[in-house]
């Protein structure tokens, strides 16, 4: 009981950016550093709101201290952040702005749930379940950049729930995702191409089919093979970024890969003919680029206007090189 009552709260001392330099300045005064030995910022042993002393370990007489003393987010005594825990949120609002899967609205709605998900009020769990919606959108990198972020500002059980199950739904709801784009985009492929066989068959005088097959085939087969393509190059982006990309635009999709990808597609192709004859994948998906919308709907075209969609061996040509990159990419999304 004596052991007890003499435990008492020695001082810290902390980097302005949080790291924890000494967590017992009193009884080890040895140990303090005036500039962080990490990152060479100044230390503070009181809040610089109310100048109160900020707690470091908590010493109990004849226990030798575990020492996982981790930097508080906020001073127990006026409530105000600490520095750090400032600098993180600043930090974490600019890499919301950074997360190309998210819309405008959508980076305005994270940045807006942070100080909630930090601050344990009544409001946390409102901000927890629309963190966890959004950082669903942004990616592995998004939900890995947010953690190496807020891991330290936030509490124990919010970390848990917030990232710990995050990883592990990117992990199965994603990558599954990805897996079912590219093996759409292959079998599409191929059913594309066998229509294709229908109506070219046609009109080169040889198989006969029936009016309905001609056009049916004729009509579907640009379709298919624009829906491949897009799929494709989805499943390339969320395997090189672990971003899910929305919209049909194929030139978008593209554009939107990291150049070191966009390199790798280009070279997929090994035949100088095929090279010089289709031009370079971007060029075939420019041209291409809206397909999917033109070829569903036919009679809404411009009259006078040239489909791009009516012979498709080009962009044939492109999805082979996106489907063979993609199964050359490292299988993670951890780039
Ligand atoms: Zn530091
Ligand atoms: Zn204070």
């Amino acid at each position: 009981m004596a052991a007890l009552a003499d435990s008492y709260y020695d001082l810290a001392q902390i980097c302005e950016n949080g790291h924890v330099a000494n967590s017992r300045v009193r009884d080890y005064p040895a140990h303090d550093q005036v500039h962080c030995d990490k990152c060479g910022s100044r230390t503070i042993t009181t809040c610089p709101a109310c100048e109160t002393e900020i707690r470091g370990e908590y010493y109990v007489p004849g226990f030798i201290g575990s020492s996982d003393y981790t930097a508080p987010a906020f001073c127990y005594k006026c409530g105000e952040p600490f520095p750090w825990t400032t600098a993180a949120l600043r930090a974490a609002e600019e890499m919301a702005d950074e997360m190309d899967a998210l819309s405008d609205d959508e980076k305005e709605s994270l940045k807006k749930t942070l100080p909630d998900l930090v601050r344990e009020t009544p409001r946390a769990r409102l901000a927890e379940t629309r963190f966890k919606k959004l950082m669903k959108k942004a990616g592995r990198e998004g939900v890995e950049g947010m953690r190496g972020l807020l891991t330290d500002i936030v509490s124990e059980t919010v970390r848990k729930t917030l990232f710990g199950r995050l990883i592990g739904h990117w992990e199965t709801s994603v990558m599954m995702r990805m897996e079912i784009a590219i093996t759409q985009a292959v079998g599409l492929r191929r059913v594309a191409a066998d229509l294709d066989r229908v109506w070219v068959g046609q009109l080169k005088g040889g198989d006969r089919t029936t009016p309905e097959e001609f056009l049916g085939s004729m009509l579907a087969a640009p379709v298919l093979r624009a829906l491949a393509a897009e799929l494709a190059l989805k499943a390339v982006a969320i395997k090189t970024t672990g971003a899910h990309k929305r919209g049909h635009d194929l030139l978008k999709l593209f554009d939107a890969l990291d150049q070191k990808t966009q390199t790798a597609v280009e070279q997929q192709r090994k035949g100088v003919v095929e090279r010089v004859v289709h031009g370079s994948v971007r060029s075939i998906l420019a041209k291409h680029k809206t397909d999917f919308e033109d070829s569903r709907y036919v009679g809404e075209m411009p009259p006078g206007s040239k489909p791009t969609f009516a012979y498709g061996d080009d962009l044939d040509v492109a999805l082979q090189d996106l489907i063979a990159v993609f199964k050359e990419l490292p299988s993670s999304g951890t780039r």
